[in-house]
């Protein structure tokens, strides 16, 4: 009899746990005495929030207000309220989010622990940046308030720290101050990657979001074609006050994961050309069409079958981006086809806050592939190996393929967290690489 409760990633990397914690307060949570990981909602594509033992602590249930300071934007919650709750409650108010990812659906504790980059990295950096302080609760040492001023230390590794520092139990983070959350957007064509590299100095420059969308199958003069979506928050409504009910929510279900990939080629090919030719008027449209259009059809990733989808994610220097992305765009075109989604985005200068965080200054390159096992093997292999060659690292949220070597090369200086490991935290990711706890005196920090 096969027993135990199945947790999986969105890219449908699976683990079968024997016991699940769920704390239902922050106050009462407690950690197991054995390895464990907490999950946020499994929106990492890889293996980072899979545990690597037989305990999972499933954080969802951990999603109260503690504190919501409305005059000057400040915002303290429990680990596992998604980033959506949280935008129903602060955008009443005029507040939004000072950073989002391409989904509503991650936790709290999920966007703190891969310190989440979004549209607007060029001119705000990371979502870790607006995180005031977090509550850190780790095996035989208790609770632990850290922020960057107290435990500064511990704080940079949770940062980012995808889950190995501890449990996160709440977090603090200041809003944005915003009239409407709706987004004016100006969508502007480039007719191939030259051309993007071109105007792209040009444009983003006063826009807060700014975010290429590249045709993964064209070729030829064509190759590298896409659309620079710009945007800025819309000034306020006619009514002066903020809708109280401004978000536009459809969400079309995937009930069953398909018995196969039904992602066909020619569909996204298809998909790819219309998107290309959309009219490019400035336009207003609302936040979730213009921040979460993939939150439309929830669970979306059934739809690439048992096997999966991959993605690839890299960061390269802006000196060498424009012979990277040729070439990265190349082989995935070469070895597969081309990629499903193409997104193209520059990071700015902002420092990330955390030890690990992904996020530095460059252009960062993601693709998405059916999972084909060996052969997105190596095509992952060919990528990767251009990427490091560029100077650039690899996303370790993003594919549960990377190597101890890919990610060494990645974070020069990863050793630097290991006297902050929660010993019992660990993941699938962090057991591969070996990424484990050592007594102190043995590690450059
Ligand atoms: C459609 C889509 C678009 C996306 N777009 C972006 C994007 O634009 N930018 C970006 O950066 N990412 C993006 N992502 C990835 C996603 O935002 C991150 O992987 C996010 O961190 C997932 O959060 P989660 O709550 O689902 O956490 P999980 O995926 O469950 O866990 C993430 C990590 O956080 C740790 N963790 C979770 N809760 C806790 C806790 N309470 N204490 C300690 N550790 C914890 C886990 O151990 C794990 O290591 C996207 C994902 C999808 C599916």
């Amino acid at each position: 009899m096969v027993t135990g409760y199945v947790y999986s990633s969105w890219g449908n990397n699976q683990g079968r746990y024997r016991s699940v914690f769920i704390p239902k307060t922050s106050a009462s949570a407690i950690l197991p005495d054995e390895s464990y990981l907490a999950y946020g909602n499994g929106r990492s594509y890889g293996d980072t929030c899979l545990p690597a033992g037989d305990t999972i602590i499933d954080t969802r249930a951990m999603k109260s207000v503690l504190k919501f300071d409305q005059q000057n934007g400040i915002l303290r919650a429990e680990a596992g309220i998604s980033l959506s709750e949280i935008l129903d409650i602060i955008i009443p108010h005029g507040w939004f989010l000072p950073v989002t990812p391409g989904t509503s659906a991650v936790t709290l504790a999920g966007a703190t622990a891969n310190d989440v980059h979004g549209k607007n990295h060029h001119i705000a950096g990371t979502f870790g940046r607006f995180v005031r302080s977090l509550e850190l609760l780790r095996s035989h040492a208790g609770r632990m308030v850290c922020s960057p001023t107290s435990n500064q230390e511990m704080f940079a590794a949770t940062i980012g720290g995808m889950g190995l520092t501890g449990l996160i139990t709440w977090v603090e983070i200041s809003l944005m101050p915003v009239h409407s959350p709706d987004v004016e957007v100006i969508a502007k064509r480039f007719a191939n990657l030259d051309s993007f590299f071109a105007q792209e100095q040009n444009d983003d420059a006063g826009f807060t979001y700014s975010v290429a969308w590249i045709d993964g199958f064209a070729r030829g003069a064509s190759f590298g074609r896409g659309l620079i979506l710009l945007g800025n928050h819309a000034g306020r409504p006619e009514s002066g006050a903020m809708p109280a009910a401004v978000r536009r929510k459809l969400r079309i279900p995937v009930p069953l994961t398909a018995p196969c990939n039904v992602v066909f080629p020619p569909a996204l090919r298809l998909l790819n050309e219309l998107y290309f030719r959309q009219n490019g008027n400035k336009r207003r449209v609302s936040c979730d069409k213009f921040f979460y259009p993939l939150d439309t059809v929830s669970s979306w990733n059934r739809l690439y079958g048992p096997r999966g989808f991959r993605q690839f994610q890299c960061v390269v220097p802006s000196a060498t981006a424009r012979n990277a992305i040729t070439d990265l765009l190349t082989q995935a075109h070469t070895l597969a086809g081309g990629s499903g989604l193409a997104v193209l985005k520059k990071f700015g200068g902002h420092i990330s806050p955390g030890l690990l965080s992904f996020p530095r200054p460059g252009y960062t390159l993601t693709l998405d592939f059916p999972n084909q096992g060996d052969a997105t093997d190596q095509l992952f292999h060919t990528l990767n190996k251009i990427a490091i060659d560029a100077g650039g690292r690899i996303n370790p949220y993003k594919d549960s393929s990377l190597t101890t070597s890919v990610f060494q090369a990645s974070f020069p200086e990863w050793r630097r967290i290991l006297p902050y490991l929660d010993s019992n935290a660990e993941s699938r990711f962090s057991r591969r690489l070996g990424i484990t706890g050592a007594p102190a005196n043995t590690c450059a920090v």
